[in-house]
């Protein structure tokens, strides 16, 4: 970790706007501090990135690098991997910051041990205790790593990609809120939103 980009203070206010420290965070701050090291900060919306997950690190980025979803320069693929891309809207082009699938300074297996316990039957006390320890120690090793044993990062041709556009609101048939256009649904010849039309085609 280079406090020349990510300071502690930043960090510690990243913790803050998440709730909590963990190792996803800190793989979230991590790939921020890439993104400030090569472009700086977005104030002005002009650098947009595209997360493919939607998990604890994905504050991190929104924190740290001015891309958020409100703001429509954070884009989210629901590919469930551990990649996140950047474009410069100036040039187009940008970077893919990959997360390696084996990172050695990670590799634990008492905590995948404790993790796999958790899922199937719970842990006691002792190992509740024991899984916070080695998450932290995972936590650590995160921020301490070089970025290059972490991440595999390339540059990537544009086009940015582009958020879906505004575009007029319809009225749904059956719950009478207004809905996008491109996100309304069609059941016999009414036009619904998302989750009425799921609701009303389980009824059928
Ligand atoms: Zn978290
Ligand atoms: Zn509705």
């Amino acid at each position: 970790m280079d406090e020349q980009y990510i300071t502690r203070e930043m960090v510690r206010q990243t913790v803050e706007f998440h709730g909590h420290s963990c190792p996803g965070l800190a793989f979230g701050i991590r790939v921020a501090e890439q993104v400030v090291r090569r472009f700086g900060t977005s104030d002005d919306e002009e650098l947009v990135a595209v997360v493919e997950n939607d998990m604890c690190a994905v504050d991190a980025i929104q924190f740290l690098t001015g891309c958020t979803f409100g703001k429509g320069n954070l884009l989210f693929l629901d590919y469930g991997k551990n990649v996140y891309s950047f474009y410069r809207r100036a040039t187009g082009s940008g970077i893919r910051i990959a997360v390696r699938p084996d990172i050695g300074c990670l590799h634990d297996e008492q905590l995948q041990a404790l993790m796999r316990r958790k899922a199937s039957r719970g842990l006691d006390v002792d190992e509740q205790r024991l899984l916070a320890e080695r998450r932290e120690r995972r936590r650590q090793r995160i921020m301490e790593a070089p970025a290059d044993e972490l991440f595999r990062i390339r540059e990537i041709p544009g086009p940015v990609p582009r958020r879906a556009r505004v575009m007029e609101s319809l009225v749904c048939a059956s719950c009478g809120e207004p809905v996008m256009e491109s996100r309304t649904r069609r059941l016999f010849g009414r036009t619904l939103c998302i989750p009425c039309f799921d609701a009303e085609e389980r009824r059928i």
